[in-house]
This record gives structure tokens, sequence and C-alpha cells, in this order.
């Protein structure tokens, strides 16, 4: 690693010329003295550095809540929090179907870090490596690929470790090929932009089997992701086909894959009935307790024996712990998530944080087990924990750094909504259980109170209402994903792109 003396743009740099490699606050310095005594004892001439990889739920939040309780140390600069995530946005998640059905624009899905997050560091980069041990990350910077310069070090007093989670694939023949995720906005506008191809590719071509592949469009797993996503492309794509002379709905073939007997357990096994039976009174094909076992030459080969040579297969059959985890030097679960205990810190591990996705905190509102010796029940991973969970963790975090008496976490699950397309949707919230239009319209409040800034929600509910004056929106802007290709051609050193 190469020498460097300042992190670039940030707000208090405080960091000692190292021997080796960029670092930030390296020592010997007067973090380094921080972090040897208990960090209460941080004098006024120190710096509390608060470490948030992550800018996702979890992190996002957490960095706000820390911004509004220590506002006036971060002011006068005896606290600096960074905020680590390779993304400068955070992206709510529950939005990306909508966002895939062209209801929300890209950018609205998305917060910018930077704007939300002005008493921050916001450094965007990819934590590589931690050594909590010596509270020392590692962070892989655009600038460092790029220039070759290498990774930067900072050390920190406190760390908060919120990378969420990834797709968890399985070893399926050809799922590593042409499998597309769900996870993030550009899979999500790639999706779009791929599946209204796919209705362009059908439309002009004179070969049947190109044809049906092009018109068959398989997902794989019934969670949120997957159910969600569906319902708002099949939505989308019936629209859609009524602008083409040759394509009618009922050309498409729309089929989900679930290995389990049940979709979206999310809202309970009544509303997840419910959404069985609409999606297919929709000619959904919907196949429980089915499983993909392959789909090698773009061929969807599945367990019941059933195949459909497709050029769609989405994947969101789960997630698992984000690799980070296992990177670090910090307790972990049997399933990859980092042991915590009610108070979010890593258990039995002073000055680390976790909660979200990637963090298996006891639910304290779950029965206890049976037997002493069985595990207590955690918190299942989903938005209405990362969120709550990030406000006790900023507290906790807070009275860590200044003093103060830390709380546990404590929510009992208030159940959930999901939309399954325009004007339709299931939810199961304390208790009621409602369908249609007044699940979907719940579905929508609910999000739109909870997607960060006012001015997010403000350009939103602006969509929407526009949304409801005028057509859909059906074009592909597939081409965005490769702008050079144009001018390629132009100058003669391009190739015509092939279609995906
Ligand atoms: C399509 C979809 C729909 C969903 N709908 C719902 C819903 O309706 N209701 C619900 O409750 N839940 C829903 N969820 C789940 C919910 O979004 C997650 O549970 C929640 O985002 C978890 O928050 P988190 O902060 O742990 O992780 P995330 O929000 O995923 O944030 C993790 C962040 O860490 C960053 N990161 C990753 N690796 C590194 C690294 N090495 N260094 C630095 N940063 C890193 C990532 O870029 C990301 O920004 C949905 C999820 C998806 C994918």
């Amino acid at each position: 690693m190469e020498q460097c003396c300042a992190f670039p743009g940030a707000r208090h740099p405080r960091v000692v010329a190292p021997p080796a490699g960029r670092l930030i606050g390296a020592a010997p310095g007067p973090l380094d003295t921080a972090r040897r005594t208990p960090v209460k004892a941080v004098s006024s001439n120190n710096v509390a550095r608060i470490l948030v990889v992550g800018g996702g739920y979890v992190g996002m939040y957490t960095a706000l809540h820390l911004q509004r309780k220590l506002k006036q140390q971060l002011r006068e600069g005896s606290i600096e929090v960074i905020v680590v995530d390779p993304d400068p946005y955070m992206t709510y998640q529950p939005f990306l179907p909508e966002a895939a059905a062209g209801s929300i624009s890209p950018r609205h899905v998305v917060v910018p870090l930077r704007r939300v997050l002005p008493q921050c560091t916001v450094v965007v980069g990819e934590v590589t490596d931690i050594n909590h041990d010596e509270r020392r990350a590692t962070i892989a910077t655009l600038a460092a690929e790029e220039t070759g310069d290498g990774a930067i070090e900072v050390v920190y007093d406190e760390l908060v470790l919120a990378p969420g989670s990834v797709s968890r694939t399985l070893p399926v023949p050809g799922l590593a090929d042409f499998g597309i995720g769900f996870k993030t906005v550009e899979e999500a506008i790639g999706l779009r932009n791929h599946v209204l191809g796919q209705l362009d590719i059908a439309s002009s071509t004179r070969d049947p089997a190109v044809r049906d592949a092009a018109l068959t469009f398989v997902f794989v797993g019934g969670g949120y992701a997957g159910v969600e996503a569906l319902a708002e492309l099949e939505d989308m794509a019936r629209y859609a086909v009524r602008y083409y002379h040759n394509i009618k709905p009922e050309d498409m073939k729309w089929i989900l894959v679930e290995a389990t007997g049940r979709i979206l357990p999310e809202v309970g096994p009544d509303m997840g009935r419910y959404a069985v039976r609409e999606l297919r009174g929709r000619n959904i094909d919907v196949r429980l307790e089915t499983r993909l076992d392959s789909c090698e030459k773009r061929v969807a080969q599945l367990s019941d024996g059933s195949r459909f040579p497709t050029r769609t297969l989405v994947w969101t059959a789960g997630v698992k712990p984000h690799p980070i985890l296992a990177a670090s030097d910090l307790p972990l679960t049997d399933h990859g998530r980092l042991k915590c205990n009610a108070t979010l810190r890593v258990d039995g591990v002073e000055h680390a944080w976790s909660a979200g996705d990637a963090a298996a905190v006891p639910d304290l509102t779950a029965e206890p087990p049976a037997k002493p010796d069985e595990p207590r029940p955690v918190c299942a991973p989903n938005a209405q924990h990362a969120l709550r969970q990030s406000k006790v963790l900023a507290e906790n975090v807070a009275a860590t750094v200044c003093g103060g008496t830390v709380q546990d976490y404590r929510h009992k699950y208030v159940g959930s909504v999901a939309s399954l397309g325009l004007h339709k949707g299931v939810a199961h919230v304390y208790g009621r259980k409602l369908r249609g239009y007044p699940a979907w319209l719940m579905h929508r409040a609910y999000h739109l109170g909870r997607v960060p800034t006012f001015n997010r929600k403000a350009r939103i509910l602006a969509e929407w209402t526009l949304a409801g004056l005028f057509k859909r929106e059906i074009v592909s802007l597939g081409s965005l994903e490769n702008p050079r290709a144009e001018f390629e051609l132009a100058a003669g050193t391009g190739r015509h792109n092939e279609a995906s």
C-alpha cells in the first residue's frame, strides 16, 4: 500500500502520515490513544471516529440518527462519522419492483448519501478487510482501482458493520451464465429494459422458437423480491403489448418457481394463498414445491420435469450474509450472520456493532425456546427491523462514545405489505388482512411514509399522480447500458450490439 497523508474530502482530516499505505488516523496518533482508553475519555483534542460500513438501510439511517444526536460534537470536530459504500447512494429496495415497472424513476428510489449526511464523511469504496482487533478497516476505492494506488486503511474507535446481504445462489447449471438478480437499481432497470426488449424481439422474429423463448419469463423465488418483481413486470408487459400488432397478452408465459409450498411468507399463510390465486387468475404459472434444476443453453429445467426455453431467468431465491463478514475477525453464527446481542453489539466484542440483514439479533418479542440449550429466535432480515434497529444502534453508539446507558432492541414484527402490480396487493398488518386495491394503497402509503427525505416523497408522489393522469411509459432504453455503441459504429470500430 502506498503512502498518503489525507483522506480526499475528509471533513476533519486528522491523518498522521503513515509509514506505509493510505492510513487514516493511523498510529501513533490521537485516535490510537483513543482506541486504548475508554472512548468516553477521549480528550477535547482527540476525535472519536465512528466507521459505518454500508450506506444502505442500516448504514444510512444509523448515520442520520448519529448526525442528529451528535450534532454539536460533529460540528466542533470531537467526533467524526465515516460512511463507506461502493455506491454514493442508498437504495430503497422495496421500491425496486415499481422502478422496474416504470412507476417510479430510478433516481427517485435512491437517496444520495452526501446530500442527506452533510455532517458525515462519505467514502465511495468497498471495505475489503476488517481487523477489529487493531480497529482497522481496508477500503478499496475507485481511484485506487484506476491508479493502482492501493487500498486505504482507516482506524476507528467504533465500528458499525452493515453491509447487508447478497443473493444466495445455488450450484444450478447455467445459473451463473444466464441468471439475473434483483437487488440493485441497475438490475431493476436492466430487467425492465430487457423485458421490453424481448417484446421487440418477439414482435420482429419469424422464428417461432425465438419468439417463444423471448415471451417466456421465469422467476425463481417466491419472497418479496421475486413476487413483486414478477407481478409488476407482468402488469407492465401486459399493458405494453397492446401497442404491438402481433403480440397478445396470452402469448406471454410468466412462471414463478418456488421451492416451498407457499409464497410471500411475510404476509402470512392466508394472504400468501390469496396472492397465489391472484397471480394464477392473471394466467401466471405459479409452481410451488418446485425447484430450478438447470438453465443451461437458456432452457429452464424444473424439478417437476417441465422445460421452458427462455431468455429471461430472474433469480430471487433468498439472500445470504455479505462475504465481508467472513473476512472480518468478528464472531459469526452458523448461518454466517454476525452474532449480536440485544443491544446490537457484536457478541462479546467491544466497540463493534451491527444490525439489519448482516446481523443475527435476538428477537426479544419471540417466544423463548422450549429447551434452555436451544438458541433464541433472531430477527428476520427485512427493512422493518433494519429501520428500527438503526435507531437503537445510533442511540447505543452515541451512548458509548459520549457516556450513557445502552438499551435493548425490542420490536414486535407488525406484518407486511406487498404490491402485486398496479392497483393490486396483499397486506397483513397489525392483524388486519387486506387484499386488492386497499392493500396496494396501503403498500404505497406505507413506503411513501418510509422513503427517506421529504424531497423524495414529494417527487414520488408527483410521479404517481402524473402516472394516474397519463399513459404508462413502455419504452425500452436498453441501449443506455452501452452508450458508446453508436459512436463506435460511426467510427468504424464498433460492433452491432447483439440483442440480449
Ligand atoms: C427487491 C427487494 C424488495 C424488498 N422489499 C421489502 C419490503 O417490501 N419490506 C421489507 O421489510 N423488506 C424488503 N426487502 C428487504 C430489505 O430491503 C432489506 O432487509 C434491507 O435493505 C436490509 O438493510 P441492510 O442495511 O442490512 O442492507 P442493505 O440495505 O442492502 O444495505 C447494505 C449496504 O452495504 C453496502 N455494502 C455492501 N458491501 C460493502 C462493502 N464491502 N463495503 C462497504 N459497503 C458495502 C451495499 O452497497 C449496501 O448499500 C426487499 C429487498 C429487495 C431486494
